[in-house]
């Protein structure tokens, strides 16, 4: 029976470790802040905005909404990332994804000055992620890797397979387990055969957002598994990718869902808020 990678409590206890370093900041007169520009009213981005909003209100981190409507239109977001740019006591900005359509996200997110890109998605600080000379780390590949060295699971030189290759969580943590010398597989939509390459996997992280797409069969015995998806089903139950309970009897590893990788993400995040912070006030 796997052990279950408790992503809960170790948020938590990072977070409190957080809470007293945003207090030493506060002391000097250093208030991190962050922004997050929401466009429109996805009911998943609201729900992801109350929880930010809740971690950082508990670390002690400001967060500022700018609610903007579902027709806003690019020009007039170009302008408030600018003005958000200039503030002095803006640490830090996200653009809450997806954005209606007539917004080029891309653009929107380039448009983010590096030294307050939250999220790690603008192209220099990706850049500077594959070169491994990053300031700031994408917050769920962070918290994975976070998880994975709070559990001592080895990662140089192991095969770590990845499903979904999304800028935000495929992508960035392929180039973060590289960085710890893993060998690394990303399989996506195209792939032929997902299973036999997950049956090689050590480390099997699933993000996807498809209920079920990780079975026993397709895991090799006492590997660590990360379930990363988040579904609804249709009895609003929240679930991930992963068949948990026949994968729990085969695994070594693996993270809950709800209670998993989810809030290590929330408090990555304000982990990077407090970083920009001390990075612009030359600490
Ligand atoms: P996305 O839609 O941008 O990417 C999904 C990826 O899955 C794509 O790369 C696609 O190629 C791949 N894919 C789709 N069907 C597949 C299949 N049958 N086999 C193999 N690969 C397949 O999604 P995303 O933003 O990366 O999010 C993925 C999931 O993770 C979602 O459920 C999302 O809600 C969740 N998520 C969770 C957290 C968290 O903190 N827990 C953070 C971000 C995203």
């Amino acid at each position: 029976m796997g052990k279950i990678l408790d992503g809960q409590g170790l948020a938590d206890l990072r977070a409190a470790r957080l809470k007293k370093e945003v207090q030493i900041l506060k002391n000097q007169g250093q208030v991190p802040l962050f922004c997050v520009i929401n466009i429109g009213a996805d009911p998943a981005s609201r729900v992801y905005i109350k929880s930010k909003k809740k971690r950082a209100d508990e670390v002690g981190i400001k967060q500022k909404i700018y609610q903007l409507p579902v027709d806003e239109t690019q020009a007039d977001l170009l302008t408030l990332i600018d003005r958000l740019n200039f503030a002095k006591q803006v640490s830090g900005i996200i653009l809450q994804l997806p954005v209606p359509r007539q917004i080029d996200a891309a653009k929107a997110l380039a448009r983010i000055d590096p030294e307050k890109d939250v999220d790690c998605l603008t192209p220099s600080n990706v850049g500077r992620l594959w070169q491994g000379r990053h300031f700031v780390e994408p917050a769920t590949a962070s918290g994975i890797i976070a998880l994975l060295d709070y559990y001592k699971i080895k990662l140089a030189g192991r095969n770590a397979v990845i499903v979904g290759r999304s800028n935000i969580v495929g992508k960035p943590l392929a180039a973060m387990l590289l960085e710890r010398d893993a060998t690394v597989s990303l399989l996506h939509s195209k792939t032929q055969d997902l299973a036999a390459h997950t049956q090689e996997a050590d480390i099997l992280v699933s993000a996807v957002g498809r209920p079920n797409l990780i079975t026993a069969n397709m895991v090799k015995p006492g590997a660590a598994v990360i379930d990363v998806g988040i579904n609804r089903t249709a009895s609003g139950q929240l679930v991930g990718d992963v068949a948990f309970a026949e994968v729990r009897e085969k695994a070594g590893y693996l993270t809950p869902v709800p209670g998993g990788v989810g809030p290590l993400t929330v408090e990555s995040l304000m982990e990077q808020v407090v970083k920009l912070t001390r990075r612009q006030n030359g600490r």
